[in-house]
């Protein structure tokens, strides 16, 4: 599925309408960042493995970045940019392999240093004898003894021909090099990263003063072209469908549409019976009511309930959802389909959005060694396929913060827009053990308190997600003179910036007290609250 949008035959993707700068990713953890800084200064940036054939490239960057990676540029099996690369006549910046990468290319002159040099070093940038020496466009504006990041144990053995230096540092003769009239930068550091301070001056001095990069990519800018280019790949008469759940993707796709080709986005939203408090009725009160999106919404919650009847294994859970989704999905997508060619003017429906973010895409993409191919994606849960439709995927060129600021611009409430993510699977795998109604119950009351006084106290913010879970099995309890065994609730609060590694939000303890007494004077059965406080790694976030 990843493929199978924003390739050369859709109408005007934003590499083609937005000064672009290329990004060929050789492996590093960090690759992602440089696309993210680049977007910060509103330049359109995009990544892509560096095998990448320049031949199938069917637009031109303005600039190209050579990332970092872990390989050996003299290793036998060592990545290599495409050579068309360098006969492209645009400015090319190398970092850390990608400097390395550029040298290697003029002369192979690059050898393993005698240690690995990780961690901070100051950068001096007027490297020759006179303290007067012209200082590179690269680093124009920046203080000489910046501090910047290294990360390397390979070195240049000499500056290849037609370069200078251009910065130094205590370990490193070549910290930096410049071929001026190729407009080709190499830097041993990591500009990208947050231990280089200054390093967004870096990248913007290559993108705008070097490349000559428009810092026209907006959320704005970016909208008004989607639509358009939605306009055209689903022509006068065509139909897209979608499922909305609630959450900041879907529905700032749903909204994207709805701009774009009105009530010919079929939003669908199947209440599984397993999601937060009245969250049915709220999606459905704002997509249509708040935001004029054509939504369906289809109450399966008994059909749901019954299936997960007595099962206990979440893996088994998680199957009998996205499988029964998928079948109600296509019962009512073909009832819709049915319906809207006996409009007319109505075309067939040809589409399906799917909310797509470009993290996805990086992943799909990214280098991941020299020995393995690079794989094309397949669509999550196979339902386009299934129904023989095409994927539409307006969100695939952005990033989460991209998506909210679009959604702000849509008029989507704020709230809603900077929504803690929710699982597919819903308060099914936040009950460990068997699902029943009662549970479920529970778990939402238990949950709507502690997200209610979350968002009264001013944190729902600072918290990147806050949930409360249903643990297994009873805990003892005293209500009035009676000895009562009753549930125990879990509530769950961390913060993350990707979600990979995560830390339990630090509450004061008096306001995890009168939390924990709301809930046991407020949902009936249970007897006890915990919070949980295990970190990410070891623990993950969900519980099961
Ligand atoms: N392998 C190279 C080195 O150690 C490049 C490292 C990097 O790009 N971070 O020098």
């Amino acid at each position: 599925g990843i493929v199978s949008n924003g390739s050369a035959s859709d109408p005007a993707p934003p590499h083609e309408t937005f000064d672009t700068i290329l990004v060929l990713d050789f492996g590093s953890q960090y690759t992602h960042l440089i696309t993210r800084r680049l977007r910060e200064l509103n330049i359109y940036s995009e990544m892509l493995p560096c095998t990448q054939k320049l031949a199938d490239l069917t637009w031109k960057p303005k600039g190209i970045i050579l990332s970092g990676g872990p390989y050996s540029v003299y290793a036998a099996d060592a990545p290599h940019v495409d050579p068309e690369v360098f006969k492209l006549d645009v400015p090319i910046l190398g970092i850390c392999y990608g400097l390395q990468e550029i040298a290697w290319h003029h002369g192979k002159n690059v050898l393993a240093g005698e240690k690995r040099e990780y961690g901070r070093a100051s950068l001096n940038i007027r490297p020759s004898e006179s303290q007067q020496a012209h200082v590179s466009k690269l680093f124009e504006s920046l203080p000489n003894d910046m501090e910047v990041w290294m990360s390397h144990g390979d070195k240049l053995s000499r500056i290849p021909d037609g370069f200078t230096t251009i910065a130094t540092t205590a370990n490193s003769a070549y910290a930096g090099i410049a071929h001026e009239q190729k407009e080709y930068y190499g830097i041993q550091f990591h500009p990208e990263v947050t231990h280089t301070p200054q390093g967004g001056v870096v990248i913007k001095n290559f993108a705008v003063n070097i490349c000559k990069a428009q810092q026209n990519w907006t959320m704005e800018a970016f909208k008004d072209k989607e639509v358009v280019r939605i306009r055209k790949l689903v022509g006068e008469t065509g139909q897209v469908i979608g499922a909305v759940s609630g959450g900041v993707d879907s529905t700032v796709a749903a909204k994207l549409m709805h701009e774009a080709i009105g009530d010919r986005f079929h939003a669908v939203m199947v209440d599984n019976g397993v999601l937060r408090m009245d969250e049915a009725k709220q999606v459905k009160e704002t997509l249509t009511k708040g935001l004029g999106v054509n939504l369906t919404v289809i109450d399966a919650s008994e059909r749901f309930l019954g299936l997960l009847k007595g099962v206990s294994d979440p893996e088994k859970k998680r199957k009998i959802i996205g499988n029964t989704f998928i079948e109600i999905f296509e019962e009512e997508a073909k009832k819709i389909a049915k319906a809207a060619e006996s409009t007319p003017k109505a075309g067939k429906i040809e589409y399906f959005l799917q909310g797509t973010l470009y993290p996805d895409v990086i992943e799909s993409i990214s280098f991941k060694g020299p020995s393995q191919t690079i794989k094309t994606h397949h669509n999550v849960g196979g339902l386009p396929e299934k129904m023989n439709l095409k994927l539409i995927e307006p969100l695939r060129e952005l990033f989460k913060d991209e998506v909210r600021k679009m959604g702000l611009d849509l008029g989507i409430p704020a709230d809603l827009v900077g929504r803690h993510p929710f699982p597919g699977p819903g308060l099914a795998i936040r009950i460990i053990g068997d699902v029943t109604p009662e549970k479920v119950r529970t778990v939402q009351e238990a949950d709507r308190i502690f997200i209610e006084e979350i968002r009264n106290a001013g944190l729902y913010d600072k918290i990147s997600q806050a949930f409360a879970a249903l643990m297994a099995g009873d805990a003892v309890g005293v209500v009035g003179d009676q000895r009562l065994y009753g549930h125990i609730i879990a509530l769950r609060a961390v913060v993350t910036t990707d979600f990979m590694t995560a830390d339990a939000y630090e509450f004061e303890i008096k306001f995890l007290k009168h939390i924990a007494q709301r809930i046991g004077d407020e949902v009936k059965g249970v007897a006890r609250v915990t919070y949980e406080v295990t970190g990410k790694p070891p623990s993950t976030i969900e519980f099961e």
